[in-house]
């Protein structure tokens, strides 16, 4: 699989990755994550990004573009990829057409996952992140709670609610989305390539992109 998950912040693109890397091995790429570890690993790339991501702001295309060409070319994406969270400028999602030509990779589809507002920002308020880097499992305290309050069921660290968590960064990540992301539904549209799913739960997502994909 060779995929773009595109959706708002809180529609479930990180979820629905991982249920997809678990059928054949496909990686998920999510710059989100990717930036998340720098930041905490403080390294440049970290510094550079650490206050746009506390502002609800996107980082720089050239940021991304750099971070993206070079986990492209790793060997775990050769059984596939499924790209979460990025592009998210019609700038990146022109760079990576380019990108993807340059290294001979034909994109399956773009996935567009549609959620309602309200379940959205219900969503993103109780959502809670594991802090370990390497993990950055998901928890919701309302719909997917840890067994243990705070813990990690899957490596044992705290969980904590994200610093771009808060309401006023919340309503910036959405209109940020509406401004700069959403316009890419058009542009995958044309591209031949846009599917729309409709879907507050993430197991019909991933039943429906698996009948897309005709898996
Ligand atoms: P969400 O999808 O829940 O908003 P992400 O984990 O994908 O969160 O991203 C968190 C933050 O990381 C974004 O608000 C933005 O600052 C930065 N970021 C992630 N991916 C990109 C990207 N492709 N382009 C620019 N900034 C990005």
């Amino acid at each position: 699989m060779k995929l773009i998950l595109l959706g708002a912040p809180g529609a479930g693109k990180g979820t629905v990755a991982k249920l997809l890397t678990e059928l054949d091995g496909s990686v998920q790429i999510s710059t989100g994550d990717i930036l998340r570890g720098a930041v905490q690993a403080g390294t440049e790339l970290g510094k550079e990004a650490e206050a746009y991501m506390k502002r609800g702001d996107l980082v720089p295309d050239a940021l991304i573009m750099g971070i993206m060409e070079n986990r492209l070319q790793e060997a775990d994406c050769q059984k596939g990829f499924l790209l979460d969270g990025f592009p998210r400028t019609i700038p990146q999602a022109e760079a990576l057409k380019e990108l993807l030509v340059k290294l001979g990779i034909t994109l399956d589809m773009a996935v567009n996952i549609e959620v309602p507002r309200d379940v959205i920002l219900d969503r993103l308020c109780t959502r809670r992140t594991c802090e370990n880097s390497d993990c950055q499992a998901i928890y919701n305290v309302k719909s997917s709670p840890s067994k243990q309050e705070g813990i990690c069921d899957k490596c044992g660290s705290a969980i904590i609610q994200r610093d771009d968590e808060t309401e006023e960064a919340i309503s910036h990540r959405l209109a940020t989305y509406n401004d700069k992301t959403a316009p890419l539904i058009g542009f995958y549209e044309k591209e031949g390539l846009l599917k729309t799913v409709t879907g507050t739960s993430s197991d019909t997502v991933v039943r429906d992109i698996k009948q897309e994909l005709g898996l």
